[in-house]
């Protein structure tokens, strides 16, 4: 059984007709106030800034360790005699993983998508129930869009995105990329995903993003992103473990293209 897979059939390939462009950004803006001697204040700001830098280094390693090991027995249930084909990115792949990764954080910049990636985070957790472990504890950043942002770039680095060396055509079907759950949330690409558009390759970059973090899987996050289209209206839902994936990757694509395509 896969764990989570994008599934991207053909009919989905469209665009929505009407697309909806959010221009506005919001800027946050630190005000630095000099309150000893000003020639102080520039070895006083540089000081504030490494600090800042330090603790925010701190709050990223103790939600990845909370992300990592507060449950390490999740996915037992899906454990399966399967394993990804892994093979290492070659430079050319590796820079193709990377630029598509550059790409999602530009779509991720826009707010309507911004929006609606981090209250799917949020829904998501909610759902499994365990939105209390993933927020830091000094409570100096939240749980959000930024969180499958850096484990996938922790997962980059670290080896952990590969490339199957394999065709993810199926029939009518392209599974572009996976992550494997079981294996320390594994990505492999598929040959067709390092031939898709930089857009589409930050889409698909976006989904297998989200499963970096433990629990969301196609069905966690589908109906979660369902929830969140609908305003809380309905929470849709599909059927555990091999049944369920393919619905759920793909009504996924779906959303996430409804809200972050450019
Ligand atoms: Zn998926």
């Amino acid at each position: 059984m896969l764990g989570c897979r994008v599934v991207l059939n053909l009919s989905l390939m469209k665009r929505p007709a009407a697309k909806e462009r959010a221009t506005q950004r919001s800027a946050s803006r630190l005000a630095h106030r000099a309150s000893g001697p000003s020639r102080n204040y520039l070895k006083t700001r540089v000081r504030g800034q490494r600090l800042y830098e330090a603790a925010f280094i701190l709050a990223i390693v103790e939600l990845t360790r909370r992300l990592h090991q507060a449950y390490p027995q999740a996915y037992d249930k899906q454990a399966v005699e399967w394993l990804l084909p892994q093979n290492t990115l070659t430079a050319n792949q590796k820079e193709f993983v990377l630029n598509a990764m550059t790409r999602a954080s530009t779509l991720l910049d826009n707010d309507r998508c911004a929006n609606f990636i981090n209250a799917l985070v949020q829904r998501a957790a909610e759902v499994a129930g365990r939105a209390g472990a993933y927020v830091s504890t000094n409570g100096s950043f939240g749980f959000d869009k930024a969180t499958a942002q850096w484990l996938y770039y922790d997962a980059i680095n670290k080896g952990r995105v590969t490339a199957s060396g394999k065709s993810g055509i199926s029939g009518t079907n392209t599974t572009y990329g996976t992550t494997d759950p079981n294996n320390s949330h594994r990505v492999s690409w598929n040959n067709e995903f390092f031939g898709l558009s930089a857009d589409e390759a930050a889409l698909h970059s976006l989904h297998e993003a989200l499963h970096q973090i433990r629990y969301f899987d196609d069905q966690t996050l589908a109906g979660a992103a369902s929830f969140v289209d609908s305003h809380g209206q309905r929470q849709t839902s599909y059927a555990e473990g091999a049944a369920g994936v393919d619905p759920a990757s793909r009504d996924l694509n779906t959303y996430i293209r409804r809200y972050c395509s450019p």
